[in-house]
């Protein structure tokens, strides 16, 4: 690292992140380290310095950000790494670092889509309708326990790897298949998937972006319900939209050497 370079934590674990990290990585006026949480065991390297793994709350990443003298965090974790998320607006109050928030925006219900909206997974497992088997689960691993009171229903969760339970109380529901893959997916794959599997309803998080989209388009077609899990709430501060208004917010806080992303647009 060159001494006159400035620093830059991107908490990643979204598409953003990754862009992010490519464009800032470019900068030779920024140091980018890209922080992810290590949960699979395959993963996506982004360019520039990776570090894994927790920080230990708020606190540590308070300390952290002193420790690596960090001069502005970009928080490109997925809009429901909701803890990440919170640790990282304190953490970088507590600090006096400046952060911003990159979230996507989020689906929208078109007039032929068939969403019923819920606000936690508890819901989603009850809005799932009787006889709706096998329902296709894209909510990820951490949220599987909340679907095992539907003994009534089978399950074919989508996850990227191989999982096993990860605590004695993490009950799977009874009757669950896997299929491994990891996105982006396209609307003939989802379609097909979708048919031949003959799948009766889909529970997915409001995740938006392009990546996970095509099956809810194949469900509209089809005439499946989904259950949309919506948002958690966002913490306060600055949120912004695309990986190119993260580099602009940059850009104008840090102040000096970093060109507009409208002069070198190349995400
Ligand atoms: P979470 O509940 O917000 O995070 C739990 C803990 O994991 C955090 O408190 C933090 O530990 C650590 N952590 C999370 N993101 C981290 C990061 N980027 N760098 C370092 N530590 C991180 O998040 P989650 O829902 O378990 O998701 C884990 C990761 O997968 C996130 O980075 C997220 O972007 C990504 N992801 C999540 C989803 C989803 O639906 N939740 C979907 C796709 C990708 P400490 O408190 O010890 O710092």
């Amino acid at each position: 690292m060159h001494r006159a370079q400035r620093r830059v934590l991107i908490l990643g674990g979204s598409s953003e992140g990754f862009a992010l990290a490519e464009r800032l990585a470019r900068e030779p006026s920024l140091y980018v380290i890209s922080s992810l949480a290590g949960r699979t065991r395959t993963r996506r390297m982004p360019v520039g310095e990776m570090r894994l793994g927790g920080f230990g709350g708020p606190d540590g990443l308070k300390t952290y950000l002193a420790d690596e003298a960090i001069a502005a965090v970009i928080d490109a974790t997925h809009p429901f790494a909701r803890n990440m998320t919170h640790n990282a607006a304190k953490a970088a109050a507590a600090a006096a670092v400046p952060i911003v928030h990159c979230w996507r925006p989020e689906w929208r219900r078109g007039t032929r889509d068939r969403w019923i909206e819920v606000d936690t997974m508890t819901e989603a497992a009850t809005a799932i309708p009787d006889g709706a088997s096998p329902t296709f689960l894209t909510t990820g691993r951490t949220d599987l326990a909340a679907f095992a009171g539907r003994s009534d229903i089978r399950f074919l969760a989508r996850v990227i790897e191989p999982i096993r339970p990860e605590a004695p109380n993490d009950v799977w529901p009874a009757q669950l298949a896997f299929i491994y893959a990891r996105g982006p997916f396209r609307y003939d794959g989802e379609r097909e998937l979708l048919e031949s599997r003959g799948v009766r309803c889909i529970v997915t998080k409001n995740s938006g972006g392009s990546a996970a989209r095509a099956k809810l388009d194949a469900a509209r077609d089809i005439g499946l319900p989904v259950v949309m899990v919506r948002r958690p709430p966002k913490p306060a501060g600055r949120h912004v939209a695309t990986a190119d208004e993260a580099v602009d917010w940059l850009f104008r806080i840090l102040g000096d050497g970093i060109p507009p992303v409208a002069d070198t647009r190349a995400l």
